[in-house]
């Protein structure tokens, strides 16, 4: 295959035609009537498309979604103000009446906090705000690995320093490759997915302290871990927090996300995004569940207690590991992990097979991850397992 690129070279062939190339001539998709793909970064031959496999189910166990919705009564006072709403008009860009209650709602000043159309927005633009050709990320193995989308796309270089054996960030490794590698950006789920690992405001002090240059911790499942960071925003301007109303908050339908953090490093992320991204329908269903009182904590309180019954359920079966999480979810490791997984399926129950696929990361090997639903459905995934995992034991 020829390409145009070619045409520069002192030692091209003379008689080959520039414009027939460009018609595709000498193209063998072309000889063969296929039409030509047209140009595209070369990074994109290295991002396969993000895609969750649905396949029919009755109890979603798969996404880390809230198990329940948001109370009808505040669906209802939603709908009402979308319907009132002008749908001619752009939303408020930026939005900040929403940005203002979820200041209020954390506790900081509204300068500190950036809306963005769900986290996943946010995080394509910090890369996209910090990296470029022979800039690196440092980042966590296992991680989210929409992170590692976003820093391929933005050129970047990826650096992974892979957690323990028992899928714990090891603060250690990380500061050694942050010293080494001198990264534009750190990022770091934490709570961690696929894991459901923290680390502790000690570890973030330390991992911050290394570097001048940005450090995100991805708190998305931050509502379920009992670890609080946000006081160390007073202390270290390289610190951002990347959150979503998408979790504990109930609202993945809505696609709301949020950064806290020093104005100024907000204003530079801020010019890497789209404007108007946060749609109508977004910002009213946030502002009307973040005006109205406390409606979570029950839930997240009930998230909790299950996610301690299942885990410790599962941990007595045979050839089953548990690994500590403090998110919505949590991650096992068993041998027959794509067995499980199809008999989960079969009745009904669809998880996530983070490690059974031939391309899943060799830490993940065999590794299962489970979101907490409703009680009962917890109870069905419990009973499912007993019966798969004795009956492999015999
Ligand atoms: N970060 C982490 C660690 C996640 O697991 C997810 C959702 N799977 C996100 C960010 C993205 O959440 P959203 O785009 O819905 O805000």
């Amino acid at each position: 295959m020829i390409r145009e690129a070619d045409f520069a070279r002192p030692d091209a062939p003379r008689r080959i035609s520039l414009t027939r190339f460009r018609a595709g001539e000498y193209d063998p998709a072309v000889k063969e009537k296929r039409p030509i793909l047209p140009a595209f970064r070369r990074e994109l031959e290295r991002i396969p498309p993000y895609r969750v496999d649905t396949p029919a189910h009755e109890i979603k166990l798969n996404q880390n979604e809230s198990a329940i919705d948001l109370p009808a009564g505040l669906r209802e006072q939603i709908l009402i103000r979308l319907r009132e709403a002008p749908w001619h008009r752009y939303p408020d860009y930026p939005a900040r009446s929403l940005e203002r209650l979820i200041a209020k709602r954390i506790r900081v000043a509204q300068a500190r906090v950036m809306a963005g159309h769900a986290s996943n927005e946010l995080l394509y633009a910090t890369a996209l705000a910090t990296l470029e050709r022979r800039k690196t990320m440092v980042t966590g193995a296992p991680g989210y690995p929409v992170a590692k989308l976003a820093a391929t796309l933005a050129g970047g270089r990826i650096v992974e320093v892979p957690a323990d054996a028992r899928f714990q960030y090891e603060v250690g490794p990380i500061v050694a490759a942050i010293r080494k590698h001198d990264p534009r950006l750190v990022f770091l789920p934490s709570p961690n997915n696929p894991t459901g690992s923290t680390l502790s405001r000690d570890d973030v002090a330390r991992i911050c302290s290394a570097t001048g240059n940005l450090v995100m911790i991805d708190e998305a499942y931050r509502e379920f871990s009992g670890v609080a960071i946000q006081s160390l925003l007073k202390q270290f301007r390289n610190l951002v927090l990347l959150r979503t109303l998408s979790k504990a908050s109930r609202l993945a339908a809505f696609r709301i996300g949020y950064l806290v953090g020093d104005p100024e490093v907000l204003s530079r992320i801020e010019r890497a995004k789209p404007p108007h991204s946060i749609d109508v329908p977004a910002q009213i269903a946030g502002e009307t569940l973040l005006a109205s009182g406390d409606i979570l904590s029950a839930e997240i309180a009930r998230v909790k207690r299950e996610r301690a019954r299942v885990m410790k359920s599962l941990a007595t079966l045979p050839g089953v590991e548990v690994f500590p999480s403090r998110a919505n979810f949590f991650l096992i490791r068993a041998e027959n992990a794509a067995g499980f997984y199809k008999y989960l399926l079969a009745q009904g129950i669809l998880i996530r097979a983070v490690g059974t696929a031939p391309t899943a990361p060799p830490l993940l090997r065999n590794c299962l991850r489970i979101s907490i639903g409703k009680n009962r459905e917890n109870s069905a995934l419990v009973a499912a397992a007993r019966r798969f995992f004795e009956r492999e034991g015999r």
